[in-house]
């Protein structure tokens, strides 16, 4: 495969109209996934055809474009990005601005189904952090929740990836009546293996068949029953995301919550999102979004790409107004994590 290198001439860093630097990108690699989570997908969903999705060189020649105007974090993620053929690839291609020092972080957020096969392979491309999905670790639910998914291929990742010496956080949802009383548990489990946790609350996003007020946990409730259990000391760490972090006294480990609903973060929204058809959206929450495959498509030069992003850059809102109450049922949004990546 060959992949396209850098511009000689640097264009300026990006920076939104209320002085946010765009400093990281997330990137879906494809809208397919081989789990099915009850919050995230239909049973039956329908892909996208092939040729609406960038191909592997398109998606290096848009993070490249990215990290030519400042992107310093890069993210991959689907979808499952790890079921997309030919993906380590990618990875090693765009380890090469890791190698430049024109990147600071090069990572992926996984279901873990892959890892035990690819995680030495993400290590190799200087991927040194990894987010691993988790809900649960009683397997049957793990299956009522993924629908498709297997526990322990999940759990021998996981120790694939810790073989191969990348960091871990836990990303665990919390759902309502689901797996709240696990919480504590996972908690144990992550911290007492060296990994951070951190719990998301359920946001409104695409129409999955189920109703959004039933898994809807708000995470001021889970915190402050961890709180009876765990001392949450408050710290200061920061990943570039909007998880908010807590010290267990007790396990030593980072605790983060990600509380779009209850918690207002977008004033140090850094970040924008790029789906696998080159769809940017500059906020997870809003519909306005701008259509990056037309210019890369367009000409093998990257300059109606630029074009294209600092045109919608200079359109990136201040933030969202995700709604779930009992007056609005319907998904805030249209579309599905499993298309902006989360
Ligand atoms: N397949 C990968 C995975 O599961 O990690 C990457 C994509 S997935 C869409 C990214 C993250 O979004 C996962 O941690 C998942 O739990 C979370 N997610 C999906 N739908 C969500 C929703 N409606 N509300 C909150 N988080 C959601
Ligand atoms: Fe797949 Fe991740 Fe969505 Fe689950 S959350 S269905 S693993 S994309």
């Amino acid at each position: 495969m060959k992949f396209a290198g850098l511009a000689a001439v640097q264009s300026p860093p990006l920076v939104d109209p209320f002085g946010r630097a765009i400093t990281y990108l997330r990137v879906s690699v494809t809208d397919r996934c081989d789990f099915r989570c009850v919050y995230c997908m239909s049973e039956h969903m329908t892909f996208l055809p092939k040729a609406d999705i960038l191909t592997l060189e398109e998606l290096d020649r848009l993070c490249s474009a990215f990290i030519e105007r400042g992107v310093r974090k890069l993210r991959l993620t689907g979808g499952e990005p790890l079921v997309r053929r030919g993906i380590m690839s990618l990875f090693t291609s765009l380890s090469r601005h890791l190698a430049t020092g024109a990147l600071d972080e090069l990572t992926v957020t996984t279901n873990g189904s892959q890892l035990e096969k690819q995680a030495a392979g993400l290590a190799a491309c200087g991927v040194k952090r990894i987010n691993v999905s988790l809900d649960t670790l009683d397997p049957e639910k793990f299956r009522a929740i993924t629908r498709w998914g297997e526990l322990d291929q999940v759990l021998r990742g996981i120790a694939a990836a810790q073989r191969a010496d990348l960091a871990i956080k836990i990303n665990t949802v919390a759902l309502k009546d689901v797996n709240e009383d696990e919480l504590p548990r996972m908690l144990d489990w992550a911290h007492g293996q060296g990994m951070d946790l951190t719990l998301i609350e359920v946001m409104p996003l695409g129409d999955v068949g189920e109703m959004r007020l039933d898994q809807y946990l708000p995470l001021s409730l889970v915190r402050a029953r961890l709180a009876e259990r765990f001392t949450l000391d408050e710290i200061d760490y920061r990943t570039g995301g909007p998880a908010r972090y807590v010290r267990v006294a007790e396990t030593g480990g980072r605790l983060g919550f990600i509380t779009p609903l209850t918690h207002n973060f977008c004033e140090s929204c850094n970040r924008v999102r790029v789906t696998c058809t080159g769809t940017l959206f500059m906020c997870l929450g809003q519909e306005d979004a701008a259509d990056l495959r037309a210019p890369l498509r367009a000409s093998e030069a990257d300059d109606a790409l630029h074009a294209a992003i600092d045109e919608a850059i200079s359109r990136k809102p201040k933030g969202h107004d995700f709604v779930i109450d009992r007056r609005h049922k319907a998904p805030s949004l249209g579309r599905h994590m499993s298309v902006t990546g989360g």
